[in-house]
């Protein structure tokens, strides 16, 4: 399959229409950005390892009955998906608070939720992708109720394949955000899996001040070792 004229850029990647409609390429970058596009860089080889990653992760997934947008993987940097058209929701799933959680409510970061939990926010950046509940993005028409308890069951189930795939390669999956898309009617996962969008620590070291992040936190927050960090996280779970 080849790609044809570009239909979008976004801030990690590109996506070119195929010769069959139901089918685009996405093309991974190594460009990083981060709190809505103000602060920006490079990660050398990001694009490649994302790619792989989030091949790997989607093809699991697809084995637990978890429907997604995976195709067929082309190059270093190029897959093959599903066209979907994406619901405009970011979903949210915390095992762990951190970051913007911990903000929000006072909770230390590291600290183990009692249950794994759900949110969304509004896909829109010009809105700084601003949270919003079920019964808002309802009134908003951005999914029909049907959808969005699918996307919640679907995140769930995503949550457990992840955290016990993670465990073994001693890693403690913290957070996540994942994207839903419509393909012919049906909700399938989209997007990407990797450490863009994961929070990866390194395992047992989330109740302490000390954690070893090994994901896009070392960009956000100048901590050094970034393309080390996703290297390893790639070594690990077998690329
Ligand atoms: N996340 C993401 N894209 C976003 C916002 C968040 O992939 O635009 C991921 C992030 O990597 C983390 C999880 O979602 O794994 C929760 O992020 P949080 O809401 O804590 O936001 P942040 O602290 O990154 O601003």
């Amino acid at each position: 399959m080849e790609k044809k004229e570009q239909l979008y850029e976004g801030k990690a990647k590109k996506v070119y229409a195929t010769e069959n409609p139901d089918y685009v390429i996405v093309s991974y970058k190594d460009d990083a950005t981060a709190f809505n596009g103000a602060k920006r860089g490079t990660i050398v080889g990001k694009g490649v390892i994302n790619n792989k990653m989030s091949n790997m992760m989607m093809a699991m997934l697809e084995k637990k009955g978890i429907p997604t947008h995976f195709v067929e993987q082309l190059s270093d940097r190029d897959t093959v998906v599903k066209k979907v058209q994406i619901v405009p929701l970011e979903v949210i799933i915390r095992n762990v608070a951190a970051g913007s959680f911990s903000k929000r409510y006072g909770v230390k970061e590291g600290t183990k939720l009692a249950i794994p939990t759900i949110e969304f926010s509004y896909k829109c950046d010009a809105l700084d992708d601003p949270l919003i509940n079920d019964y808002h993005a309802l009134a908003l028409n951005l999914a029909s109720e049907e959808e969005i308890a699918e996307i919640k069951r679907l995140a769930f189930a995503v949550n457990e394949a992840l955290i016990a795939f993670f465990k073994e390669l001693n890693i403690d999956l913290i957070d996540f955000k994942l994207e839903f898309g419509r393909f012919h009617d049906k909700i399938v996962l989209a997007d990407e899996i990797s450490p863009d969008t994961c929070r990866f620590w390194e395992a047992g070291t989330w109740d302490t001040e000390h954690h070893t992040s090994l994901d896009k936190d070392r960009f956000r927050r100048d901590l050094g070792g970034v393309e080390d960090a996703y290297a390893e996280i790639f070594k690990r779970i077998g690329g």
